[in-house]
Parts: structure tokens; sequence; C-alpha cells
């Protein structure tokens, strides 16, 4: 495409499918051109390059894409925000990645937790991690996130606790078959006992079998 046929919208386009690809130095190479080109990129074009930062580890970039956002669009979506958390993490600067975390009152979505909850336990905060996962199912309550965190606090758990020590874990929502059978799965492969606390009552695992004989 010529230089002067392009828009800002074939930018974006271009962005996307680098991102797509994987091809991240691409994308923030084209970032950069359309910089220079005069083209003020737009959200999805922010985004895409968020995403690159975050895979190349490219916090500098990362926090001038940040600084763009915040002098162009008057209020960052969950979408753009979630982006932040994501390259903030990957990059290893967990303190920003907390702020914008935090900044997210009620705009959070599993994949905001997700983003952040994998940040801390990256960068080797097992503890942080385990109480962020736990959040989720407070402030959520979304079956999807529940499992999934539920699953990340017993890994945490295993992680962080010395071995032969009992893994536990505490939830106020119902516990899911899934998360059942996995905890099973875990106290069997890890000889490990795992003490879940549901909403409703104790689950103890040891050898694969629970102590409520699969009725709760
Ligand atoms: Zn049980």
């Amino acid at each position: 495409m010529e230089a002067g046929e392009r828009t800002a919208a074939s930018w974006s386009a271009l962005l996307a499918a680098y991102t797509k690809a994987g091809w991240w130095a691409d994308c923030l190479d084209s970032f950069a051109a359309m910089a220079r080109d005069g083209w003020r990129p737009d959200e999805s074009s922010m985004v895409s390059a968020l995403s690159a930062c975050a895979h190349l580890g490219a916090y500098d970039v990362g926090r001038s894409v940040h600084c763009a956002l915040l002098r162009n669009t008057v209020t960052l979506n969950t979408f753009m925000e979630t982006s932040l958390v994501d390259m903030y993490a990957k990059c290893g600067c967990i303190e920003k990645a907390t702020a914008v975390f935090d900044g997210m009152d009620g705009k959070k979505n599993e994949w905001t937790y997700s983003a952040m909850v994998s940040g801390l336990a990256l960068h080797g905060d097992g503890r942080k991690a385990l109480q962020v996962a736990l959040d989720a199912d407070d402030e959520e309550k979304r079956s999807a996130v529940a499992a999934h965190s539920q699953k990340l606090a017993m890994a945490f758990g295993l992680l962080s606790t010395p071995e032969g020590t009992p893994v536990r874990v505490v939830t106020n929502l119902r516990m899911s078959k899934e998360c059942h059978a996995y905890s099973a799965l875990i106290s069997e492969i890890f000889g490990r006992e795992v003490v879940v606390r549901d909403r409703k009552r104790f689950h103890r695992f040891r050898r694969g079998t629970c102590s409520c004989g699969n009725y709760w």
C-alpha cells in the first residue's frame, strides 16, 4: 500500500494482524512508523501495541502508550485497562500493574484477574496472587473465574507450602464438580492432603478420594 493511501484504519488492521500472528516486533515497528507518518493511533492500535510490549517486555514503549492513552482518552475502558495491567505485569512492573488494577473498581473482568494473578505468580508473589485469585470469587461471582481461581489457589498452595503439609483453600462459592475432581487428582498426584472449605462444608481429599464421598 502506498504511503498516501494509508488511513488510521489500515494501520490499525495491520497492527492487529501482526498481534494475531505473534509478530510482536513488527507490530511495534509499525506502531512507531504510524506515529512518524503523523497518524494518531486509535484505541485498537494502542491495545495491539500494549500486547506487543507485554510479550517483548518493552516497558518504555508500553509506558509511553499508557501516557498517550491518558492524553487522548477521557475514560479508559476495561479492555484498555486490562491490557495495561497485563503489559506492566509481564514487564515485571508489579507496582504499576497493581495501581491500574486497584483503580478499576467494578470494571474488572475475568481477563483482568487472570492478567494480575499470572503477573504476580510470574514475579514470585504467590501469597498476593492467591489473595487476588480469591478476591475474584468475592467480586465477580462468575463460575468461570471461580473455577479458575480455585485451581490457581491450589497451584499456589502447592508451590508455597512445604511438601507433605495439607493444601488449604477457602471459597465462598459451592465447589464445582470440575474443581472437586481436580482437587481429588491433586491429592493423588502430589500425595498431599487438600482441604477445601466451600460455602456449605469441608472437603478433605486424601489419595484421590474425598471425605464427602462425592455427595455434597
Ligand atoms: Zn467432597
